[in-house]
């Protein structure tokens, strides 16, 4: 195994009608922000559940937060805590308005031009430079929740960038697993797939001596599996429900990273297509991760064939056969789970997406990606070709 350490400071709050809880976690001596999104919580009754629980206290509400937020939208609540003074910031949604309320947190306090914590990709550690927050979790699949990493889109640039740091874990996240009820079938659908994404980022590398890791990782996806296409069509089935949502949480909470290598360049080349199309974040993946490990098979054909075996029992006379198998299994469970795994299903102006992507990376300077550097811009390009 890797040294490592482990530090996860969330409260973690599960379960039913724990939003009442709130009275007591939010603080009581100061003005707090209450940052949204779209308005479902309206609609939900999840506003009037937070409202009751903080009958009394002093807020002050920032709707609004789109689905991968935007700098310029989260620029004017950075601007009304600096004006009101306000000193705790709840967070009610997904993982959008999570993240948002990353950088909100980090950029209030930030000297100089807030755009550079994204530009340079910070890390922000000192806990008081940041506006603590909580957070009312109402969509399982980013991990948010329990993790101290946020993603924000760039408008005026159209790029879509990751930041984090040890200071931006929430003080508490509440999660009630009936939040669910009310999700599309199409946000249901992206956070199973986005939650078992994240495992396979920090599982399906090449085989390693952390043998714990990968059996809590194969355990994840195998409940994602078993659970995934059932919970779409059944959201108000709270064993289900519940499993569901403590999956997504595991799934990123910074539990799997430990001891082992990991790879992320399916996210790192999913951001972009959904900054140049607006393609859902764990649609970009199911386009991407597939054709990752079809270009990287040489390397990750150990441990999919590992995964083949124990997530889908599947047998063989050779590595490359069980890997090639566990490949299929995986592209049929995202169609399951309502993916379309072809770039062009999702956007009809597609031809010019590899030249964009690797222009990017190599503006940015990324020679390679992925757990040994080697998914180079040509990599990336064959993979997002494979994937037209
Ligand atoms: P989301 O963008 O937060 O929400 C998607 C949609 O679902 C919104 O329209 C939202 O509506 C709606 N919604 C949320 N909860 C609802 C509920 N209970 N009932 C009805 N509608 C509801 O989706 P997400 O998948 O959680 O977050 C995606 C973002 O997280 C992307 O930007 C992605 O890059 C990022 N991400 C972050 C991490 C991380 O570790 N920080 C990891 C992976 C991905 P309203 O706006 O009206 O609420
Ligand atoms: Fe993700």
């Amino acid at each position: 195994m890797l040294n490592f350490e482990l530090y996860n400071p969330t409260n973690y709050v599960f379960g039913k009608e724990q939003i009442t809880k709130l009275t007591d976690l939010v603080p009581k001596n100061t003005k707090i922000l209450l940052a949204y999104g779209g308005g479902s919580i309206f609609k939900n009754g999840i506003y009037d559940q937070v409202k009751t629980a903080l009958s009394g206290f002093e807020i002050v509400e920032f709707g609004g937060i789109e689905p991968n937020p935007r700098y310029e939208t989260l620029m004017n609540a950075v601007e009304i805590i600096r004006a009101q003074n306000i000193g705790f910031i709840l967070a009610v949604g997904g993982g959008s308005v999570i993240d948002g309320v990353k950088f909100i947190s980090a950029a209030v306090k930030f000297e100089g031009n807030p755009m550079e914590i994204l530009k340079k990709r910070m890390s922000i550690k000192d806990i008081s430079q940041v506006i603590p927050f909580g957070t009312v979790l109402t969509l399982p699949a980013t991990g948010s929740e329990m993790n101290s990493g946020s993603v924000i889109t760039i408008n005026e640039t159209q790029e879509k960038l990751a930041f984090g740091g040890s200071a931006l874990f929430p003080k508490f996240s509440i999660c009630d697993p009936t939040v669910i009820e009310s999700l599309p079938k199409r946000q249901i659908q992206n956070g199973v797939v986005d939650a078992f994404t994240h495992v396979m980022e920090q599982y399906l590398t090449y085989t390693h001596d952390a043998l714990l890791q990968d059996r809590i990782a194969e355990s994840i996806l195998q409940t994602l599996v078993e659970i995934g296409p059932s919970v779409v069509e059944n959201p108000t089935d709270y064993k289900l429900a519940s499993n569901y949502m403590w999956c997504a949480t595991m799934a990123l909470n910074g539990l799997l990273n430990k001891g082992v290598p990991t790879d992320w360049a399916t996210h790192m080349i999913g951001h972009e297509l959904t900054a140049l199309y607006e393609i859902d974040h764990a649609r970009s993946l199911a386009i991407i991760g597939p054709n990752l490990y079809r270009v990287m098979f040489d390397t990750k054909k150990d441990k999919l064939a590992q995964y083949g075996e124990r997530v889908f029992g599947i047998q063989g006379n050779s590595v490359e056969e069980k890997a090639e198998k566990a490949i299929e299994k995986t592209v049929d469970f995202l169609h399951k789970m309502g993916m379309l795994t072809k770039l062009s299903e999702n956007t009809a102006n597609y031809e010019n997406t590899a030249d964009f992507i690797v222009a990017r990376f190599e503006e940015r300077g990324w020679k390679g990606l992925g757990e040994q550097q080697n998914v180079t811009p040509e990599k990336v390009r064959e993979i997002v070709e494979m994937s037209y």
